[in-house]
């Protein structure tokens, strides 16, 4: 029978939440195709984790354990990806849209000649024909992607919820024919980043800006001065902190930080998922943007359909006046 088959990441020792969400796909391709699910995890030592992944929606997990799939290296990582693919049948392979996932999905598709499809959010089976879900135009349309088998595919972090129901996997070793030698690429170091002095985690309120600023002045003029009015800090959407109008520790999002204070204010923030991801936690969202159908509106509780240089300000002198 053909199965569906979840490429896992492990980070730090522990199993990506992700790939619990793989997992949480996984079942449901299984139960709309009839496929059979079927795990990799890869690492040093990481029985432990493979059996967890089996009792959370991973199916038959294969193992590969050893030194060499420590640490990330593509070469080791796609010839264990194959190894799995020959053993399990699999003609579905879904990775999480991680840099890993990036960087060795597609080498899987190619070397398969298989269908790829990146970065999909949601994903299903009408009949024989599996069907995966795309946002394009800045989240403003889905695209339905109709692709043959074998498709290689890497789902959205944070698009759905991780497996949480208990089920009967197994884990069995996969025996990898590879030596670092033959690795065209090795690892050599994480270098972590310096922790900077914003811990967005931990406010109670949280102003973020977006790309509409159009600078990092207007950050100062418009967002700083209602984040200060409100007691709150300054956060920022990934365009802000990539045009390096702010650092890094302010970014909200699946590759910001993840936060969830009791007000979140997004200004002009159109609501990608990657955006939604990190603050969709948030106890009560307000959202101001100038297009009415920005997605952002979706997960807001007040919605504010204007200009942000003219409600932030207006917000800001009712909050100091009404503080008096
Ligand atoms: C792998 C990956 C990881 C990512 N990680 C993150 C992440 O961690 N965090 C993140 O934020 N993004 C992340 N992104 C990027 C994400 O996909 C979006 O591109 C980004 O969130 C868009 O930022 P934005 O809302 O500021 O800009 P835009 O999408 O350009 O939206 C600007 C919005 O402002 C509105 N607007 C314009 N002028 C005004 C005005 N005067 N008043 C009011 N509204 C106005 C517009 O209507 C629009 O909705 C990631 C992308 C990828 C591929």
């Amino acid at each position: 029978m053909a199965s569906v088959l979840i490429v896992s990441e492990i980070q730090k020792g522990s199993l990506r939440e992700s790939s619990y969400e793989l997992a949480s796909f996984a079942q449901k391709l299984a139960g709309a195709s009839g496929r059979d699910v079927k795990s990799l995890v890869l690492g040093s030592g990481a029985q432990g984790e493979a059996e967890a992944l089996a009792a959370r929606g991973g199916g038959e997990v294969y193992l590969v354990d050893g030194e060499l799939f420590a640490n990330y290296t593509a070469d080791a990582v796609q010839k264990a990806v194959h190894a799995a693919i020959e053993k399990s049948g699999a003609d579905v392979v879904l990775f999480s849209n991680t840099p890993s996932g990036w960087d060795v999905a597609p080498r899987v598709a190619a070397a398969l000649d298989a269908a790829y499809v990146s970065d999909a959010f949601d994903l299903d089976a009408e009949g024989d024909q599996l069907v995966f879900l795309r946002r394009v135009f800045n989240g403003k349309l889905d695209a339905r992607m109709l692709p043959s088998v074998p498709v290689v595919a890497t789902m959205q972090p944070g698009a759905t919820a991780p497996f949480e129901g208990s089920s009967d996997g197994s884990v069995s070793p996969l025996d990898v024919a590879v030596s670092a030698d033959e690795c065209g690429t090795k690892f050599v170091e994480v270098k972590t980043a310096e922790a900077g002095g914003v811990d967005l985690s931990k406010a109670d309120i949280i102003v973020s800006g977006g790309r509409s600023l159009g600078g990092p002045e207007k950050f100062e003029e418009v967002i700083r001065p209602l984040a200060e009015a409100l007691g709150g800090a300054v956060g920022a959407s990934r365009p802000v902190v990539d045009a390096g109008w702010m650092p890094h520790e302010y970014q909200v999002g699946s590759s910001g930080q993840i936060v969830s204070p009791k007000l979140y204010l997004a200004c002009g923030i159109s609501g990608a998922i990657q955006h939604l991801v990190g603050m969709k936690g948030s106890n009560f969202i307000i959202a101001i943007n100038k297009d009415a159908d920005a997605p952002i509106f979706e997960v807001a509780d007040v919605g504010v359909v204007a200009d942000l240089f003219e409600v932030c300000p207006a917000l800001t002198s009712a909050v100091t006046e009404a503080k008096g």
